[in-house]
């Protein structure tokens, strides 16, 4: 009897492993920043072309995006499979996004052994820039996912789970401008911006105290004057605010804003508020398709917590919130680490380059590539993915 289509893609998910995991130790060694991923993008597009692929880069406005295809001679949906490889600043990838980039890539490498009987198209999507600038958004504007029937891709954690808690996000960056004088002999005549940005922080942890459970707002002083005995002229500010969906963001926003305005008010400073130009929406997760996933990911013998249990691990937020809403859309969450380690921690950095995260890379691969089978292999299934879409989105 000849293998299965899904024997045929796991065989060479496992035939390649050695290799994923080379690739992914190699990234995770070198970690780039957002829109700085040069490395990593010419790792992963030399490899692809060492399969066969052609991909190309510099797409959707994004110089260190990427694009390889698969496409099927016969007729079929598209699917697209995102990898993600941007680092943090200082403790590098300690949101494994290298475990991410090359799942993706190994699930590219097992679909196109079964390019030829598949009835259906893969588009693998590098897309830059998630941890902040909001990548996928600036690549969805530039059309990356028009034509697309579902999107995927796999995100390293601390347990397995079919999505992940999500929720919006804005940044914010902010300039208070003050007049400098010296501190001691002549404070009058200056005019405090660190004042001006202190009153704003104040303001800001007093609103904290009258928002809703699901909201959070944080940030940092990334500037705050020169010498003590300078009154500052100019200090900056970065914050984060987020919401549970985007209406109720869009309302919190304002309240955040106006205690910018309040700081600025105060001190008699004069504030510009930057508002990013992304911001990055909660998880519009398709339950079928991640059911699916998490069929495959316990056949592979991972144990997966049940999400209604999943919020006491906390929400984050990720821009495939933004894809999630354009396209029937799934984001699962895979165990490299014991649960109690967490993303954007040292620690998780480590796990993200071991042998656990090794296995996610395989393990990741492998369910991403069978799901995608699966979808253009079961009409119904097709058709429960696009139906929860569109209840999701009040079109039916
Ligand atoms: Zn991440
Ligand atoms: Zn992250």
């Amino acid at each position: 009897m000849a293998p299965s289509i899904h024997t045929l893609i796991a065989d060479r998910i496992d035939t390649v492993g050695d290799e994923l995991a080379k690739i992914s130790r190699a990234i995770h060694a070198q970690p780039e920043l957002a829109f700085k991923e040069y490395f990593a993008c010419e790792t992963l597009t030399d490899a692809l072309k060492r399969h066969g692929f052609t991909p190309q880069t510099g797409v959707f406005t994004l110089e260190t995006a990427f694009e390889a295809q698969i496409n099927s001679p016969q007729e079929g949906p598209t699917v697209a499979i995102l990898a993600e490889y941007d680092a943090l600043p200082g403790i590098g990838h300690a949101c494994g996004h290298n475990i991410i980039a090359t799942a993706a890539l190994g699930a590219a490498l097992g679909l196109k052994a079964v390019q030829e009987v598949l009835p259906g198209h893969v588009r693998l999507i590098g897309t830059p820039a998630e941890e902040r600038g909001g990548g996928k958004e600036l690549m969805a504007r530039a059309g990356a996912f028009d034509g697309v029937d579902a999107a995927m891709m796999i995100h390293p954690a601390g347990v397995n789970l079919a999505s992940m808690p999500c929720i919006c996000v804005a940044e914010v960056q902010v300039v208070y401008h003050g007049k400098s004088a010296h501190a001691s002999a002549m404070p009058h005549k200056g005019i405090n911006a660190l004042d001006g940005l202190l009153l704003a922080y104040q303001a800001i942890s007093n609103l904290r105290q009258h928002i809703r459970s699901s909201e959070r707002i944080h940030g940092i002083i990334t500037q705050g004057g020169d010498a003590p005995n300078i009154v500052p002229n100019q200090t900056t500010g970065e914050f984060y605010v987020r919401a549970a969906n985007e209406k109720d963001l869009a309302k919190l926003k304002p309240r955040v804003q106006a205690c910018f305005d309040a700081g600025a008010t105060g001190s008699g400073c004069k504030v510009d508020v930057n508002w990013a130009n992304v911001d990055y929406l909660d998880l519009n997760t398709n339950w079928p398709l991640a059911d699916q996933f998490r069929r495959h990911g316990e056949n592979l013998g991972r144990k997966f917590v049940p999400f209604e249990q999943a919020l006491k691990f906390g929400a984050g937020s990720t821009d495939m919130g933004n894809v999630s809403y354009r396209v029937p859309s799934i984001h699962p969450m895979l165990a490299v680490a014991p649960p109690q380690v967490v993303i954007h921690n040292p620690e998780f950095t480590q796990w993200a380059g071991s042998e656990k995260g090794d296995q996610a890379v395989v393990d990741g691969a492998k369910a991403m590539a069978l799901t995608t089978a699966d979808f253009f292999l079961s009409k119904p299934l097709q058709q429960q993915v696009k139906q929860a879409y569109e209840i999701s989105q009040g079109l039916c």
